[in-house]
């Protein structure tokens, strides 16, 4: 038997750690947003341009990583439910269990090793 409960606890952490830092992350990419821009152009200065330059390459940085967030956020909420559903620790592609060693390093997975390795070639 799996210990759910052991899972469960990691998976709350960390879908609120996520919570946390994508709030944090929206703040900065708002604060990054028109405004700031619209401030740096009004002012004179060649050097304005390249701080522009620099904001809009941290913006795309903070999209990238608050992307990255989202996503691992999205399978731990999927996680939990298939937790509520008795289905856990079930692959949801081949419906064989996944492994608990996996489960381990990634309790938010829902493929096992096999199906993993599937789909990301066909991505
Ligand atoms: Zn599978």
């Amino acid at each position: 038997m799996l210990k759910l409960e052991k899972f469960k606890d990691r998976l709350e952490d960390d879908k609120a750690r996520l919570e946390r830092m994508i709030h944090s992350r929206r703040a900065s990419v708002t604060s990054h947003g028109t405004n700031g821009v619209n401030e740096s152009f009004s002012n004179s200065g060649d050097d304005e341009y390249a701080d522009a330059a620099t904001d809009t390459f941290i913006q795309e940085l903070d999209m990238t990583m608050l992307n990255k967030y989202k996503h691992r956020l999205e399978q731990i909420r999927h996680a939990l439910e298939r937790m509520e559903a008795g289905r856990f620790g079930i692959c949801v592609r081949c419906n064989t269990k996944i492994g608990e060693a996996r489960l381990d390093a990634i309790p938010e997975t829902p493929y096992c090793r096999e199906c993993e390795g599937d789909v990301e070639v066909q991505d």
